[in-house]
């Protein structure tokens, strides 16, 4: 089966975000003083599938949810009892609008993890119900490196479906995997998706989404080659350039917070008399405890030791397992970070120097 690639012009795809709000649960980015993270929306007027690039938020929460509740427990002398475990409110049918392709992608790359040595079912489930709509950019961010990494960003088939801006007000919808061209099917069918050319070739349309592309690729301000990169870091762990990338850093850990693709997280325990709660919650391998162990000893005590192993595990170990880098290049964690540390900055800076010693 193969869906014709749909062109249509702003009230179209006003028309079908509509569309796709009344077919299925949908979540996009709503702005909130100034920054957007994703909602469960029911309307266009509540949301911007169209957010600017700095979206400060991922998809991953939508995933991957920033503290969870695993279960409700009473602990008494007679023994301890499971008294609630939530319905999973993620797993349902549902369509994320206005992902960017970075973001997409990054679920790609944290597949590989959760299907690992121990499948996450409930990660699984929410992947498998979730149809992801993603535009691609028309401009990169001052942070963002998405094209100097390994994916190919103008192919990806990381999203169902993608949206592409061409020229002269004329929008592209296209399908990108199965589960996109179900959907687009299924949506036609039923709500019609506004056609406004319908005597335009395939090759017509892909070469105008590539001149998108093309005019996309030329706006970027930075730009690294990853294979360097990634064999320089490999053969310098003792390198002292570690600390000099990592002296500002206050260990605050919102790099790895808004980062689509860090999974570490925690498991607590919040206790009241007899009644507790159990959490999943995101942790971070800059915290200072992240490491401890029960006898007291930690191996990554100093905040180098730390960066090291962030900067390593995305460019060097991962890879290496996976074979794919821990980063997409979306530069969130630089304009997150409380004193402006960048991560594209330190791999470049440690590599560089380390050619040098
Ligand atoms: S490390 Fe930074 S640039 Fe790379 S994916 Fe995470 S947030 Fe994006
Ligand atoms: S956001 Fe910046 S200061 Fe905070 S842990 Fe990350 S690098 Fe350090």
């Amino acid at each position: 089966m193969s869906v014709e690639t749909f062109v249509t012009d702003k009230a179209g795809l006003h028309k079908f975000y509509e569309a796709v709000m009344a077919s299925r649960e949908t979540y996009a980015p709503v702005e909130k003083f100034g920054k957007f993270d994703f909602k469960r929306v029911t309307r266009l007027t509540e949301c911007d599938p169209e957010s600017p690039i700095a979206t400060t938020q991922s998809i991953k929460p939508l995933f991957f949810p920033r503290s969870a509740k695993v279960m409700k427990y009473l602990a008494t002398s007679a023994g301890t009892e499971v008294s609630e475990v939530d319905e999973d409110p993620l797993a349902v049918k549902r369509v994320i609008l206005g992902a960017k392709h970075c973001d997409a992608r990054s679920l790609q790359v944290l597949d590989k993890v959760y299907n690992w040595d121990y499948i996450d079912t409930d990660y699984q489930k929410r992947r498998e119900n979730t149809v992801i709509i993603s535009t691609r950019c028309d401009q990169a961010g001052t942070h963002c490196f998405c094209t100097s990494l390994d994916y190919d960003v103008e192919n990806l088939d990381a999203m169902d479906v993608v949206i592409v801006n061409g020229a002269d007000g004329k929008i592209y919808i296209k399908a990108r995997t199965p589960k996109g061209e179900n959907f687009l099917t299924e949506l036609n069918t039923e709500y019609r998706i506004l056609n406004i050319e319908s005597q335009m070739s395939e090759e017509d349309k892909y070469g105008e989404m590539k001149k998108q592309y093309e005019s996309f690729t030329g706006s970027f301000r930075l730009k690294m080659d990853y294979k360097e990169v990634n064999a320089k870091l490999s053969k310098i762990f003792d390198t002292p350039e570690f600390e000099n990338v990592s002296g500002n850093c206050v260990s605050c850990n919102t790099c790895a917070f808004v980062c689509p693709t860090c999974h570490c997280f925690k498991i607590s325990d919040e206790k009241v008399k007899d009644t507790g709660v159990r959490y999943k919650s995101y942790d971070s391998c800059n915290n200072g405890y992240f490491t401890l162990m029960a006898g007291g000893h930690n191996p990554r005590p100093v905040k180098y030791r730390r960066w090291r192993q962030r900067a390593m595990h995305k460019f060097v170990y991962y890879k290496e397992r996976f074979g794919e880098n821990l980063c997409v290049g979306c530069g969130k964690c630089t304009i997150a970070c409380p004193v402006n540390i960048s991560i594209f900055e330190v791999v470049n800076q440690v590599s560089s120097a380390a050619m040098q010693e």
